[in-house]
């Protein structure tokens, strides 16, 4: 009984952050693009949605060159490269990728042409097989780094979730991580809330294996989080990121153990406290995955 208590209290604290932090974007204008320095060596270009701004581009300088993760859509190309100068004199050596999404990817076909793009075996093939511009020519299984410049930066492969081939980009020596769409967090620039995305049918992805993943994330030691769209974040909020992708799994395992149906899921799957507003139709790829024995 106290333990179930115990666990409540930590639900609801979860919850409240959820809450403090909801919306929370970075200080200054509201969806600012500017480049912003998060650590000595490491800046953030923001990202908040897939269309307009992208995904989150990190920018890691080293005395050799310039790693940089993730790059947006094409027409953000110059713009990337634009702010990585305002930064660093030293050519974009790397581009690593964290999955093979257009908002994440956009600009590859540009950046191959003086870049080497890195990125998971499995992120690569799913590109070829969907047909988008620009696959990395370098790619690893379970883990690779990059030396540049004194620097390492490195690429793990921590399990499924936004798709089969998420890296999650660590910057060790300056306790910081890139999670890619493993983690998403606040609003996209045009006001509606982010939710985390299973993609099933191009990316081969697993709400089911998604919670272990960020389990094996939340092993590193990190104090900042870059994710994939939205505010960068605290070890904490990954904390909660995670809580809630476990509270989904429960309650849709719960329906589908009561005998609910697809049709039922937006009626029976209680959503207001996760703050995720998904779109119909968008957790029928747990349902099924969740069906299967
Ligand atoms: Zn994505």
């Amino acid at each position: 009984m106290r333990k179930v208590f115990a666990v409540f209290l930590v639900a609801l604290g979860a919850l409240a952050a959820v809450r403090g932090a909801g919306g929370q974007q970075p200080k200054g204008a509201p969806f600012s693009t500017a480049i912003m320095k998060l650590k000595d060596g490491l800046y953030v270009i923001p990202g908040y949605d897939g269309a307009a701004t992208g995904g989150n581009v990190a920018v890691r300088v080293t005395s050799e060159g310039v790693i940089v993760v993730d790059s947006k859509l094409p027409v953000l190309y110059n713009d990337i490269v634009d702010k990585v100068k305002s930064v660093s004199s030293q050519p974009i050596k790397y581009l690593l990728n964290t999955h093979q999404h257009g908002d994440h990817t956009g600009s590859n076909a540009q950046f191959l042409k003086t870049t080497e793009i890195l990125m998971h075996r499995n992120a690569r093939a799913n590109m070829i097989r969907n047909n988008l511009p620009g696959p990395g020519r370098i790619v690893y299984t379970d883990q690779q780094s990059v030396f540049l410049g004194g620097v390492e930066v490195q690429m793990r492969y921590m399990g499924r979730g936004h798709t089969n081939g998420d890296s999650v980009i660590y910057f060790a020596d300056l306790r910081a991580v890139h999670t890619g769409d493993l983690v998403v967090w606040g609003k996209r620039s045009q006001g509606t809330t982010l939710t985390p995305v299973m993609d099933y049918a191009a990316g081969s992805g697993s709400g089911k294996e998604w919670v272990a993943t960020l389990d094996n994330i939340l092993k590193l030691d990190f104090d900042t989080a870059i994710p994939g769209h939205g505010p960068v974040l605290t070890k904490a909020q990954v904390q909660v990121f995670r809580n809630k992708m476990q509270t989904l799994n429960e309650r849709m395992a719960a329906l589908i153990k009561s005998g609910g149906r697809k049709t039922d899921i937006a009626s029976r799957i209680r959503l207001d406290d996760l703050d995720w507003p998904f779109q119909a139709g968008a957790l029928d790829g747990l349902f099924d995955e969740l069906s299967k024995p």
